[in-house]
Formats: C-alpha cells, sequence, structure tokens
C-alpha cells in the first residue's frame, strides 16, 4: 500500500486497513517481525543503511516494520503528519515532555492528570531546569492567566481522571499557540474515536495503547502524534537513544485492537451511558459524573469536542472510604482493577489507589475524596451491569 492511499478513507476502514505492508507471501493478517537486527546484502549496503543514505531497517530500538504499520495506521487514523509507537504509554508521554525541553523552558499543565504525568512535571521536570505550574483545567480565566506569559509546552487530558472533567481543547490551544507554547493533548479517556484533538488544534496527542487500543487488557504500549519536523527533531533522537521501543509482537497486539476499536468504544460508551443513567437514581448514590449527561458540571465542553460519553463513569456514594468499599467489595460481575479501557468491566476507588500519592488538600482541590468510585465500562451485556451495580448499591444498606 503506498503512504498516500487511503487518506479519503472513513475511520473505521483506516483502523482495519491503514498502515498494512504486505511481504512477498502475501499474509491476510499483519505479520509480527519479531526481530531485533536485519541482515544486510553487502558491508557497502550496511554502510549506506547506517549513514541514512538508503533507506531501510538497521535495528528494532530505531525502527521495526510491525512498529511502523501501527505508526501508520494510528497517524492515518487522526489525520497525524507523523506518530511513533513505545513500550508505554508513559514511554510515549515522557518522551514528548522531556524530549524537546531544556534547562530555562516553562510547562503549564492541568492540575488534573494521570498520576505519572503529574510525577513528570512536578518532580522530574523541576530536577532539570523546567519550571512547571499546574492550572485548574476547566477554568479559562486560569488558562488565561498562566498563559500570559510566554511557554514552551502545555499538557491536558480531556476528560481527566478520575472526575472526567472537561479542558476546552480549542480554547487552550489558541491560548497555548499565542505564548508560543505547544499543546499536548493525553486523549486516553476520550480514544481517536470518540475525539481528535489534532482537528481541535492540539499540535500532539498522546496515548496509552494499553487501554482502548489493545482493549482486552493485554499488552503494554504507548503512541505519539503529532507533526514530522518536531518528532524528526526531538522525539526520535531520544527514541533511539534512551530506547522506549516497544515490542513488534505488543505492537502487532495492539494493530490488531484497532481493527475493533470503533466498535468496541462505541458498544462500550453505550453501555457507560446506560449505566450512568442507572445509578444515577440510587437512593445511596450522592452524585454522578458521566461526559454524557447533561447534569455533568462541563456536559456544554465535552458535547462541542466529543461525539459520545465514553466508557467510564465517576459517582460518590452516600459516605465516604468504608461505604464506597463496601459497594467495590459487594461487586459480582465488574472486577476491582485500576486499569481501564478494557472489554472487562472494571472499578476502583481512585483516593486510595490511582491517586493515593497526592495529598488531601490536592485532592480535596481537584474535587476528589474517599466516596467516589471509578468504573471502566467494558462490553459485557449492559442489563447484566446494570443489575450488577445496582445489587452492590444496595449492599450499603445491608
Ligand atoms: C494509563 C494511562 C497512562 C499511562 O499509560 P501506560 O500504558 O500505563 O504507561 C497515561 N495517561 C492516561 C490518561 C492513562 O489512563
Amino acid at each position: 500500500m503506498a503512504a498516500e492511499d487511503g487518506k479519503d478513507w472513513k475511520p473505521a476502514t483506516k483502523l482495519v486497513r491503514g498502515g498494512t505492508m504486505r511481504s512477498e507471501f502475501g499474509e491476510t493478517s499483519e505479520a509480527i517481525y519479531l526481530t531485533s537486527g536485519y541482515a544486510y546484502d553487502s558491508a557497502e549496503q550496511a554502510a549506506r543503511r547506517m549513514s541514512g543514505e538508503e533507506e531501510g531497517y538497521v535495528y528494532s530500538r530505531y525502527a521495526n516494520p510491525t512498529v511502523r504499520m501501527l505508526e501508520n495506521r494510528l497517524a492515518m487514523l487522526e489525520g497525524a503528519e507523523a506518530a511513533r509507537v513505545t513500550a508505554s504509554g508513559m514511554g510515549a508521554i515522557s518522551t514528548a515532555l522531556i524530549a524537546p525541553v531544556g534547562q530555562g523552558d516553562r510547562v503549564v499543565a492541568a492540575s488534573a492528570l494521570f498520576g505519572s504525568c503529574r510525577v513528570i512535571c512536578q518532580t522530574i521536570l523541576p530536577r532539570y531546569g523546567v519550571e512547571t505550574e499546574f492550572v485548574q483545567g476547566s477554568d479559562l480565566d486560569a488558562w488565561k492567566k498562566a498563559l500570559s506569559r510566554p511557554a514552551n509546552y502545555v499538557l491536558i487530558e480531556s476528560p481527566s481522571n478520575p472526575l472526567l472533567e472537561a479542558v476546552d481543547i480549542a480554547a487552550v490551544a489558541e491560548l497555548a499557540h499565542k505564548a508560543g507554547a505547544k499543546l499536548i493533548v493525553d486523549n486516553v479517556f476520550a480514544t481517536p474515536i470518540l475525539q481528535r484533538p489534532l482537528e481541535l488544534g492540539a499540535d500532539i496527542s498522546v496515548y496509552s495503547a494499553t487501554k482502548h487500543m489493545d482493549g482486552q487488557g493485554r499488552v503494554l504500549a504507548g503512541a505519539i502524534l503529532g507533526p514530522t519536523d518536531w518528532m524528526e527533531e526531538f522525539v526520535d533522537p531520544w527514541l533511539r537513544h534512551t530506547g522506549p521501543a516497544a515490542s513488534p509482537f505488543n505492537a502487532w497486539v495492539v494493530l490488531k485492537g484497532l481493527e475493533t476499536l470503533d466498535l468496541r468504544v462505541r458498544q462500550a460508551s453505550k453501555n457507560a451511558a446506560r449505566l450512568a443513567d442507572a445509578i444515577a437514581g440510587h437512593e445511596n448514590v450522592a452524585a454522578v459524573r458521566y461526559p454524557g449527561r447533561s447534569d455533568h458540571p462541563h456536559y456544554a465542553v465535552h458535547a462541542k469536542q466529543m461525539e459520545e460519553g465514553g466508557t467510564l463513569i465517576a459517582f460518590s456514594v452516600k459516605g465516604g472510604r468504608p461505604e464506597a468499599f463496601r459497594v467495590l467489595n459487594a461487586l459480582k460481575l465488574v472486577d476491582i482493577s485500576n486499569n481501564l479501557g478494557d472489554t472487562k468491566s472494571l472499578a476502583c476507588h481512585p483516593a486510595s489507589t490511582t491517586h493515593r500519592a497526592l495529598n488531601e488538600e490536592e485532592r480535596a482541590s481537584m474535587g476528589l475524596d474517599e466516596s467516589w468510585i471509578r468504573i471502566s465500562v467494558g462490553l459485557e451485556d449492559a442489563g447484566d451491569l446494570e443489575a450488577d451495580l445496582l445489587a452492590a448499591l444496595s449492599a450499603m444498606n445491608g
């Protein structure tokens, strides 16, 4: 398939066909090139490949055909100039954040971020002389203020973890660009099916492919999507010389996962919308946060940039940690797990797991107390899920 083929395909077609490179054997399913090295026809060819004079693979820390197929499929899906795949989501996000900055640079980030992203901004970057500032993501005035000074990078996540708050991607992109910064969006929760940051004005989108892209809880992987010149200047040297390369096998698993991504995400989102409505009226539920419900405080922003509500729900129970734990322990079908984006529905208590590293004050500033439960909704029958959750909520009384 030539690189220009398929540009006009709809996303569902790109997910199945994009980036496929067939070998001489004509295999229908993408091949797994489980190789670390490559052999050359001659010493001269080896010299040309290594010097970059001749195109071709030299070592799988640099590039690999199976990983390349995944990169091309992802770039095509979101209309990015280029994509790079890494061993994990954090491999991708840390590369996108750390590779291009240097001493004296400034990063502005939303305060509600995936835990490890927050650690990079709060602890790691300042060690290298990079100043970071956190902003309440939904507060446009706070963004205006923070970006009234020059900045180099802005990092946001929308919907955010775990309360599914919205950051207005187009508005923050405009402010970031005025400040001279590039906007990076961690688009894991929305997926490229329901929200496409680059179309909204972001410069770079980053993914944990571990989540919905694999979608079946098997492998870790990550992806960076963005402009070719930026990728070649900053990302490629970093990936080549620090080594967060994805395993070709894992890349293959994600390639096959992408083939059903559209179907899976839309069905899980439908299940989540039904579940959110079902639990919202329960006597033991204090609040439900679902981007697709009009009672979400940021519904208008979500509705403008996200096609559907997505696969995650947060809800708070009347009470605190003991009551939330009782509900989790009473679940029979939904597993207790901090993972997400799986075909299996998974629930967790963020305050004691994914967000345990934050102090009470930081959690309070996010509105996250001990009463919140997050559910990643999967592909089980929606009626079975609803029955399980309602029974667990009622167990709070007993
Ligand atoms: C899981 C996740 C990550 C990190 O991805 P890994 O594949 O676990 O390294 C980053 N951001 C968000 C929003 C995530 O959910």
